[in-house]
């Protein structure tokens, strides 16, 4: 939740042209998705003439984003990335994988990549937690690196992109391990008609592994891109949620999310830098669902999710 602390140094830090690029921001948002009403009411100083819903109605917590952000080390895009989420009132980032990206990266460069990201996490006081990035191919260097992120670290979870195809049983081991630390597995998961990468994974291959599994965690990112087909595939395996980010902000992708998987069951994130925050909230913000569905969606699931992992590294919630 946003504390005292943070609030008033959000507003010391918030001068007039900020507001201008708020106000802005958001009706970009409004005018993709109807969601003109959602302004928050820390801003109503500067936007007294707005409607007077607020999106400050709904804690958000961006559970998908990047170092992608300008800037020429972990810490100033760290420091540009939260620029970035005040605008929209986003409290809480998780961010993985450093910079470059690398489809089928080595273990050394997996480490590299990791350090960036606990270098951005450590310089976000609390506003940003890490996923660790792995590479399943390499399974025995993949449990070390597990153990000194997740285990013996602050990160909160894991990553997992397009090096190899998740059904695959070199995964085993390592949900095995994320399970005993309490940890949710994020997957990439696509379904694209040119035909995806060799490793990249469909949400049928993630409903495939967290069958094996069922006291773990995953989180199908983006629903599987084409998200009539992976809301489907992941609809009978419950201990798989649906996360909305990247792509477009279609009308519908929510509401079907919504009445097959059941609100517990989405996820918001925005997959910044590389869409905006404003697109991926609106998804949400201007779907046909109703408000208790958005407060989950928005915040709720994820710190349900990381509810036990947090407990256990005594990180408030
Ligand atoms: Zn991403």
């Amino acid at each position: 939740m946003q504390n005292a602390s943070f609030d008033s140094k959000l507003q010391r830090t918030m001068p007039s042209s900020n507001c201008r690029i708020t106000r802005r921001a958001m009706l970009i948002g409004a005018a993709q998705a109807g969601i003109a009403a959602s302004v928050s009411s820390r801003y109503t100083s500067c936007l007294a003439s707005e409607p007077s819903a607020s999106l400050c109605d709904y804690p958000v917590w961006d559970m998908h984003g990047h170092l992608s952000s300008p800037g020429n080390t972990p810490e100033e895009k760290m420091d540009n990335l939260l620029k970035f989420a005040d605008r929209m009132g986003i409290e809480r980032v998780i961010v993985f994988m450093g910079y470059p990206w690398a489809y089928d990266p080595s273990p050394d460069e997996v480490r590299r990549q990791n350090d960036q990201v606990l270098q951005a996490v450590e310089h976000s006081r609390g506003r940003a937690f890490g996923f660790v990035y792995l590479n399943p191919k390499h399974t025995e260097e993949s449990l070390d690196e597990l153990d000194r992120c997740v285990r013996d670290g602050p990160m909160v979870g894991i990553k997992l992109w397009v090096a190899i195809r998740c059904h695959e049983k070199c995964l085993d081991p390592i949900v095995r391990r994320a399970t005993q630390l309490k940890a949710p597995v994020l997957q990439h998961t696509w379904y694209k008609i040119t035909g995806n990468l060799p490793g990249e994974s469909t949400a049928t291959d993630l409903a495939e592994l967290a069958r094996r599994h069922p006291k773990a965690s995953f989180i199908a990112a983006h629903s599987g891109g084409d998200w009539e087909r992976g809301i489907r595939a992941i609809r009978s395996t419950l201990n798989v949620t649906a996360e909305i980010c990247g792509g477009d902000p279609t009308a519908g992708f929510v509401e079907m999310a919504v009445r097959e998987l059941g609100a517990e069951r989405v996820m918001y994130g925005s997959d910044f830098a590389g869409r905006s925050f404003a697109s991926q909230l609106a998804k949400v913000l201007g779907a046909n669902v109703p408000e208790n569905a958005k407060r989950l969606i928005l915040a709720g699931n994820i710190k349900r999710m990381l509810a036990p992992i947090f407990a256990e590294k005594r990180i408030p919630l």
